[in-house]
């Protein structure tokens, strides 16, 4: 099927409204699957690039568990999340809408989930599965309203991060919870479990300090500590490792604390593969998003564009269902997860705005849709053979460039066109091919700001969440 701009544009004239009126009817409720996955654990980790996964090449060993799940199930080589920041990605996972048409929009958190969207948690739970959530980041407390569909939905935390009156909760806290909710959950079920770790402040538990650039020249560039969160040429305040301003050493620990997390992750996947427990289930791992080393002058730092550095993230699933060792090379959206859950388990997909379930890929190959992704300042586009982006504000607007960035609490900075290719094709797309893309996405995302004007409301913020979120840098 070839998606044209046309075909994108006639689906944004019915987009919004197809949201809000998505879940009136509501999910039929067919009899579980004869076989293939009765279960679903959703694995979401913060801020995990996928350059920095053994899975996906990386040379240190920082994802064994993410190994296994892959020879035995599928790996997304080109996968992107729909946005860049935490509340915007895990919204359109969760709903499989582009960030512009959830009324969360491709902000974080600043606006939450109307009550009116249909969450995956929601279908399922409609269909008949038992549902519950552990989430590890503050964002995505209750508030947001991600919880909509989950029986249970632990956004408690407990543990305190390294430099901010921040609340977090390691991946050994956070799966010591789930294992007890999977322990009184009946089935079928569908779990999301949500991990931290990589996200800054890069300090991982004692005992995982394990990597160590001492070695070359580059273990000896260093960088100051900035006056704000934006990591903009400097170390932001709330990443800074004591007296530490060494880069490698920075991203060293950004390593021990993906290896810190799926090591954890191993030991839960391994404990309910011991038990036979995996055999009906659908396992989903991916992220929120990734993190800036260094691309665009920004240090660990995410939120503030759409490079490839803060939004190409892994994406593996095994189920019965899955033939083992499968690798996907077209570029795909993680907002597919929605659809693909739905086919896996033999429920109808939804037919609309969201995108498509993957599992066609699988069977068949062939084309994809485009996939787009978003941040407040940027939009781009992944096709086969390139990814493309560009500022959604012209560079001369000073209301735009001089405003806050309420992610980071920096400032905004134009970045202009890219154009980056992906994986090698007879044709390689041009700017030119793309720009119409974007054009047409603009369109249907600016209707939908118009429609949500009525439905969007302000986060309705706890204390605790307010404080969260101002440690975080965020302001609005
Ligand atoms: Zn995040």
């Amino acid at each position: 099927m070839r998606w044209s701009v046309t075909k994108l544009v006639a689906a944004a004239a019915l987009g919004w409204e197809i949201v809000l009126c998505a879940c009136a009817a509501g999910p039929e409720v067919p009899a579980p699957p004869a076989s293939g996955s009765r279960n679903v654990i959703l694995v979401t980790i913060d801020t995990l690039r996928v350059d920095h996964l053994s899975t996906y090449g990386y040379p240190r060993p920082t994802s064994p568990a993410l190994d296994r799940l892959a020879a035995r199930g599928v790996r997304f080589a080109a996968a992107f999340s729909a946005a860049s920041c935490t509340a915007a990605s895990h919204a359109s996972l969760l709903t499989g809408l582009p960030a512009s048409l959830h009324t969360i929009g491709p902000f974080n958190g600043t606006f939450p989930l109307a009550p009116g969207a249909e969450t995956l948690a929601e279908v399922l739970a409609a269909a008949g599965w038992k549902t519950a959530a552990v989430v590890s980041n503050p964002v995505l407390a209750r508030s947001l309203g991600l919880d909509q569909g989950f029986a249970v939905y632990d956004d408690e935390l407990p543990e305190q991060e390294l430099n901010r009156p921040s609340a977090e909760q390691k991946a050994g806290t956070a799966i010591a919870k789930a294992e007890a909710i999977l322990g009184t959950l009946a089935r079928p079920y569908f779990l999301w479990l949500h991990l931290q770790d990589p996200h800054g402040p890069y300090a991982p538990p004692p005992g995982w300090e394990r990597f160590d650039s001492a070695e070359g020249a580059a273990a000896t560039a260093e960088l100051p500590v900035g006056e704000d969160q934006s990591g903009y040429g400097a170390i932001p305040l709330y990443q800074r490792l004591g007296e530490e301003r060494r880069t490698a050493a920075y991203v060293d620990r950004y390593d021990d604390e993906i290896a810190y997390a799926m090591a954890e992750l191993g030991r839960f996947l391994d404990h309910l593969d011991g038990a036979g427990r995996l055999a009906d289930t659908l396992v989903v791992v991916t992220a929120d998003h990734g993190e800036a080393l260094g691309e665009d002058g920004f240090y660990f730092a995410h939120g503030h564009s759409v490079g490839p550095d803060q939004v190409r993230v892994p994406l593996v699933l095994a189920g019965p269902e899955l033939a083992a060792g499968q690798v996907v090379t077209v570029p795909v959206s993680t907002a597919a997860v929605f659809n693909t859950v739905l086919a896996a388990l033999g429920l109808p997909p939804r037919a609309d705005d969201r995108a498509p379930s993957l599992l066609p890929l699988l069977a068949a190959g062939g084309e994809a849709p485009p996939v787009f992704v978003e941040s407040p300042n940027q939009v781009g586009v992944a096709v086969a053979g390139a990814f493309f982006r560009r500022d959604r504000v012209p560079a001369d607007d000073e209301r735009f460039w001089s405003a806050p960035n309420p992610t980071t609490g920096g400032f905004w900075r134009p970045l202009g066109r890219q154009l980056m290719p992906l994986m090698p094709v007879a044709t390689p797309p041009q700017p030119a091919d793309l720009e119409p893309l974007l054009d047409g996405f603009e369109r249907r995302a600016r209707r939908a700001e118009q429609a949500m004007r009525t439905v969007r409301r302000q986060r309705d913020l706890s204390y605790q969440d307010r404080a969260a979120l101002r440690a975080l840098g965020y302001t609005g």
